[in-house]
């Protein structure tokens, strides 16, 4: 057999049809098309209106083991599994994929594509840019945060009278509130219509935010692994007059603005979600929202064309949706509703809608299960758990390894008691899955240097784990139909009944939400509040967020707090450290330890290996 050649390779080998042709084959009208080029395109939202009452198709959710360092191909296989329905058994499918960052594509990981002979083509338009949504979040994060600071810096520098001057300007003697200015005055209990008759007292309530500078936490965001950038101090120009602070800049796709595009379901709810969103508390402890700020308008329209999923294709072209990519702990990792409503209705009732959870299956599959199906409203039909022999074999106690140095040999000769013993990472996960009433299906992606007698293993051990089937995969290697067997556990697994039941009611207390995820899901035996996250449950109650989901930031490394705990821990107390809050995206999120909310560059990062042939114009050594 020839060896594989690299994603790159095979992507630049597959010449795509024109988007316009993968847009007509979906039943979208030219209409609800914008082309960006001919590879890419965004469909516009009235298409959900048109498609009102078409049924749904099957809602399939992937998600894996618990992550290691050797990657699993959660991704590989969602792209594997459609070109499989789609390409071979000739059904009505849609992927829906995240869209990666910039930063680690230039950083450590390279692209997320998927590889081999599944991927999204072009898989540097994929990675790199794509319509630009990435950019707008970050214009519009940006926003925020200079509105901030420049209005703290008013505040400071102005009195009452002269702020109200400038908030509600007199045009020809007439003085107006804008409906963002009524919107704040009915949060102020001040039910006036008239400028003018605002006393004393509700003018200074009006016009003072009040922010208090210690409390602010929106940051300013960068899709870039810049590490020197994580802590920072502004202000230092003479034209502040002093007002310097400390601050940092995070990466793009950790923007709150990122989990508000993942999770919105249309224009409206975007700008409500944007309007809501926290940035700092008042120094009477009130929150202060982007709408106190006045600035929801202006994020609406910076995110006006993001909002619309990216339409690409896969290898074999079959149709895929490439929208938002919010961080997996901080956030809730999973592509857009919007994109997984749309195709939904693309696909009509007999077709698949294939989207993908990031990390392990106590992570996205669990924030996609409580947090996103429950905003959106979308039951899944079937959890396909991507599992490897090689990452089993870690999670049964297999040496560590670094990069850049050949694997141990227990990764690449076979070792079934390794293997065996990571099955216990395996059981658990499918115990998650099977925990939320939907069927599992286990798709063991093979490698090359795994045998025969591995993979069954992990097959017999997945059924006998209450898996509904379990097959082994050769699609990286193969493409399409090296994924039939999974396709066809897929479409019996639709066919079977689906329970599905959200694992907490949000009106729970939030520590008993927080409790139920760790014991019920993690394995842990109880979970410990530090004294930040005491004070937090106390302030977020009474600010009334008490009854948001719970969006946990772990480690993906470990379903423990400790990234060294492979296989399936237990008796441990998770540590709660501190909690914050989304409350736009709509989410309290508990941090179990401390999250870089900025990569950093390693020595040799992946951008050594990037460049542009001046001849053809295209990219090289992209990943
Ligand atoms: P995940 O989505 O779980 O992070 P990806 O699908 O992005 O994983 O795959 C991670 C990397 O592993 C990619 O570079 C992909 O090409 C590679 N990969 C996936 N499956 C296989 C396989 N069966 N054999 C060899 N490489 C694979």
């Amino acid at each position: 057999k020839m060896p594989v050649p690299s994603d790159i390779e095979i992507s630049q080998s597959c010449i795509p049809k024109p988007i316009e042709q993968v847009a007509q084959e979906v039943g979208l009208f030219p209409d609800e098309v914008e082309l960006y080029g001919q590879t890419k395109a965004k469909v516009q939202l009235s298409v959900l209106k048109r498609l009102k009452n078409q049924p749904d198709g099957k809602y399939v959710v992937v998600t894996g083991i618990t992550p290691t360092p050797l990657g699993e191909g959660k991704s590989t296989t969602t792209v594997g599994l459609v070109q499989a329905l789609g390409a071979h058994l000739h059904q009505n499918v849609f992927a829906c994929v995240r869209q990666p960052s910039q930063g680690p594509t230039f950083g450590i990981k390279g692209g997320a594509a998927g590889g081999g002979y599944c991927q999204v083509v072009p898989m540097e338009e994929f990675n790199l840019h794509l319509t630009g949504d990435i950019h707008a979040i970050t214009a519009a994060n940006n926003l925020v945060a200079a509105a901030i600071d420049a209005r703290i810096f008013h505040e400071m520098t102005q009195s009452d009278q002269a702020l109200y001057n400038r908030l509600v300007p007199s045009i020809n003697g007439v003085r107006k509130f804008s409906d963002i200015q009524i919107r704040r005055l009915q949060k102020l209990g001040i039910n006036k219509t008239d400028p003018m008759a605002l006393t004393k007292e509700e003018v200074n309530s009006f016009v003072r935010l009040d922010i208090d500078p210690g409390t602010i936490t929106w940051q300013r965001v960068l899709d870039t692994n810049d590490r020197f950038l994580r802590k920072i101090t502004i202000g230092q120009s003479p034209t502040e007059k002093g007002f310097t602070r400390t601050a940092q800049f995070d990466i793009t796709v950790s923007s709150e603005i990122m989990a508000v595009l993942a999770l919105a379901d249309g224009l409206d709810d975007m700008k409500k979600r944007f309007g809501r969103m926290v940035v700092a508390s008042s120094k009477k402890g009130q929150p202060v929202t982007a709408d106190d700020l006045g600035v929801t308008g202006a994020l609406a329209v910076l995110m006006k064309d993001a909002v619309k999923p990216n339409l690409m294709q896969t290898l074999e072209g079959t149709p895929v949706f490439v929208h938002a990519g919010p961080f997996a702990n901080i956030a809730h990792g999973n592509s857009s509703v919007l994109a997984d409503k749309i195709a939904l209705k693309l696909v009509g009732k007999d077709g698949f809608v294939v989207t993908e959870a990031g990390f392990g299956a106590d992570i996205g599959m669990e924030k996609f299960f409580n947090i996103k199906c429950r905003y959106s409203g979308l039951r899944p039909h079937v959890v396909v758990l991507v599992a490897t022999v090689r990452a089993l074999k870690m999670h049964g106690g297999g040496p560590a390894v670094t990069a850049g140095v050949p694997l141990p040999k227990e990764y690449v000769e076979e070792n079934l008691q390794l293997v065996a013993k990571g099955c216990s990472n395996l059981n658990k996960q499918i115990q998650n899955a099977r925990m939320f009433g939907v069927p599992v299906v286990v798709a063991v992606n093979a490698f090359k240097t795994d045998t025969k007698a591995e993979l069954a293993l992990v097959v017999q051990h997945a059924k006998e784990a209450g898996a509904f089937d379990a097959v082994e995969c050769t699609h990286w290697a193969e493409g399409g139909k090296g994924a039939l067997a999974l396709a066809r556990a897929v479409q019996r697994a639709s066919q079977a009944p689906s329970n599905f039941r959200f694992l907490y009611n949000v009106e729970l207390p939030v520590v008993d939400k927080i409790r139920l995820i760790a014991q019920q899901v993690y394995g842990a035996r109880d979970i410990e509040l530090l004294p930040e996250a005491q004070e937090k449950v106390v302030l977020y109650t009474k600010q009334g967020f008490g009854n948001l989901p719970i969006c946990m930031a772990k480690t993906h490394l470990s379903l423990s707090h400790d990234p060294e705990q492979k296989g399936a821990p237990t008796g441990f107390v998770l540590p709660i450290r501190d909690i914050r809050a989304s409350v736009g995206a709509g989410f309290l999120y508990p941090l179990v330890g401390t999250m870089s909310t900025m990569p950093g560059l390693p020595t040799r990062p992946c951008f050594y290996d990037i460049d542009l042939d001046p001849v053809s114009g295209g990219v090289n050594g992209l990943f």
